[in-house]
């Protein structure tokens, strides 16, 4: 079945345009396949349809960002989005959690704008329920095709910094069938009822018996100090 017909056929499956699609969840392959690069496929009405189609379903989970492959699309299409950051306090917030605008992007890619990490809590809406300390780059550098809400899409080249860098790599990861939980700190996955009790991560490292960088952080850090290269 080609690209086109895949879409066609998943977006049929709704009743109304303003139904949600059903998000695929952890062991069904299309969350393990290497997603296919945007290279035209689809009409920019299809397009269209799709990318409504997925901020819909985004919006609904909630989540804040949702990656083709978790509707069982192989396209390289990410949808993005954090409404829900309080921008008076990212100054205070150790997550550096500031709002994100809805960005539509194609073919994305990130690089490490240096060596610096942040580990905190992450879920995916593929694994439903279920967290774990995820490392991500603190700050990264990303391109990718970015198409506009009149559906104009332009090369974009950005770089983003704490919260919005890992919801961009978590998102870019699963093109290429990588889960977060893949890159978990081993033993760190939980069910996310218990994730409040672990919200100090020194915490986490005591009742989970954690291991390796993550107990350098002291109460209150999510980022690990790298040293001044020489
Ligand atoms: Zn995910």
């Amino acid at each position: 079945m080609d690209l086109s017909e895949l879409v066609v056929k998943t977006l049929d499956r709704r009743s109304r345009a303003d139904e949600p699609l059903r998000i695929v969840q952890a062991g069904h392959p299309a969350l393990r396949g290497r997603a296919r690069p945007w290279t035209g496929q689809l009409d920019p009405e299809l397009l269209a349809e799709l990318v409504d189609a997925m901020v819909v379903t985004m919006r609904d989970a909630p989540g804040v960002g949702l990656a083709a492959p978790q509707i069982g699309i192989p396209l390289q299409l990410v949808v993005l989005e954090d409404p829900f950051a309080d921008p008076e306090e990212a100054e205070d917030d150790v997550l550096r959690r500031t709002p994100v605008e809805l960005h539509t992007l194609l073919n994305p890619r990130y690089e490490a704008l240096d060596a610096r990490r942040a580990l905190y809590w992450e879920g995916c809406l593929s694994v439903d329920g279920w967290q774990s300390i995820v490392p991500r780059h603190l700050a990264v550098r990303w391109s990718a095709i970015e198409r506009a809400a009149d559906g104009t899409l332009a090369e974009t080249t950005q770089e983003w910094t704490g919260w919005p860098a890992r919801i961009l790599q978590h998102e870019t990861d699963h093109l290429a069938g990588t889960l977060c939980h893949d890159l978990a700190v081993p033993r760190s996955f939980v069910l996310s009822r218990y994730t409040e009790r672990y919200a100090d991560l020194p915490e986490a490292v005591r009742w989970l018996g954690l291991e390796g960088e993550i107990t350098t952080l002291r109460s209150g850090e999510v980022e690990i100090k790298v040293p001044a290269s020489r």
